[in-house]
């Protein structure tokens, strides 16, 4: 039997035929399908503008670069998060300070980000775990006063909204992924959302290894129409048409896929409600998440042993995520074990069940009995 994989892409006939039109037409990277793409998503977050960008991690450090993040600088992150919401700052020379996160939502926790801030202070970035949105409002107290932007780390969570208001439309810079076990893919692929558009042209320009054309910027306008400048570096961070396209049929789906992921997320709220050893995940009235994934805690230390019981039985738990700061690399730096309690208490429980929108109900029942037997003690490895 296939391991059952706990996130997968669902592509169908209409997206496969969205590519191939590409694939015949004059433009296989920056042409229509791009202008169209970020078009589209900036409708569907409430951004003042969207710059597609090649993959969630381009998307954080163009969105750094583009809030003027620079040696020095500090950028304030919650560790419970993928690597990259920290990393793609420290490439631009920045100084991470890590806050912890509320014990409902595992998403940052505004007191601790207010805390952390200092003049130093650059950008606060939330991260919507799990596609549950961040307390934006609250966050936005944290850094009033301070020079800080807020970031929305939202690889988790569009398609969703906070307080009725659409994800992408909540912070300074919005990130998305759209890796394929994520709510929408382009294969790799992602996005940075603004509210200012002089973000949003920063965000083009260094996704654009810096390059401006625009002539009332250049410093020598009148060279010739083959001049452009470059006044800060970039990168080369450009998604393809070809791309763009698969990203667009699969947007037309997204009101979809959210509402399969929120039926699945109910009927295990519902099969599990009543199951000793497990704690489920919560949900703000605030909020109407995307769900990315159903992060469950396993209680009584057993975590290890679920894991390896429903790995053995042919389910393809996951967890999500290693505390960042116990990553050696920053721990090399000094970072310390134990210096955000709530984010690594909850890792040592974490578990994310199967989430996406093609899981069948049958399949989410045998995720549910082999949960249930496993916290019973029962669980067999299946037949070999
Ligand atoms: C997936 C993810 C990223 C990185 O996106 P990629 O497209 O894999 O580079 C960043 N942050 C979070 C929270 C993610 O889940």
């Amino acid at each position: 039997m296939a391991m059952l994989p706990y996130g997968r892409q669902s592509v169908i006939d209409e997206d496969v035929e969205a590519v191939s039109a590409v694939l015949r037409s004059d433009w296989l990277t920056t042409g229509p399908q791009v202008d169209a793409f970020e078009a589209e998503l900036a409708e569907v977050t409430g951004a003042a503008g969207v710059a597609a960008v090649s993959n969630g991690t381009a998307a954080l450090h163009v969105a750094y670069a583009a809030a003027g993040v620079g040696p020095g600088d500090e950028v304030v992150v919650p560790p419970m998060t993928f690597v990259a919401t920290a990393s793609s700052a420290i490439a631009l020379g920045a100084k991470i300070v890590f806050a912890d996160v509320e014990e409902e939502t595992l998403c940052l926790d505004p007191a601790a980000a207010a805390a952390a801030v200092t003049s130093r202070t650059r950008v606060v970035s939330a991260v919507d775990y799990a596609g549950h949105p961040a307390d934006y409002d609250a966050l936005r107290k944290s850094v009033e006063g301070s020079d800080a932007l807020l970031l929305a780390d939202a690889a988790h969570s569009i398609g969703g909204t906070y307080h009725g208001r659409p994800v992408g439309s909540l912070a300074d810079l919005t990130t998305f992924s759209f890796f394929p076990t994520k709510n929408l893919t382009t294969g790799e692929g992602g996005g940075v959302a603004a509210l200012d558009p002089e973000l949003v042209k920063r965000a083009r320009r260094f996704r654009n290894i810096g390059t401006i054309r625009e002539r009332d910027e250049l410093r020598r306008p009148d060279e010739g129409g083959w001049f452009y400048e470059v006044h800060e570096f970039g990168l080369n961070y450009r998604l393809p048409d070809v791309l763009c396209a698969l990203g667009r049929s699969q947007l037309r789906r997204l009101g979809e896929f959210v509402t399969r992921r929120a039926a699945l997320v109910a009927r295990y709220n519902e099969a599990l409600a009543d199951l000793d050893g497990v704690r489920l995940p919560v949900r703000q009235p605030w909020a109407d998440p995307a769900w990315h994934l159903y992060p469950i805690r396993v209680l009584d230390g057993r975590r290890r042993e679920i894991y390896d019981a429903m790995r053995a039985a042919g389910i393809g738990v996951q967890v999500n995520y290693i505390p960042v700061h116990w990553h050696p690399a920053f721990a090399d730096l000094g970072y310390r074990r134990g210096s955000c309690p709530v984010a690594e208490s909850f890792y040592s429980e974490q578990l994310s069940l199967p989430l996406y929108p093609t899981l069948s109900d049958a399949d989410q029942d045998r995720v549910i009995d082999v949960l249930g037997a496993a916290l019973r003690g029962r669980a067999r490895p299946a037949a070999a």
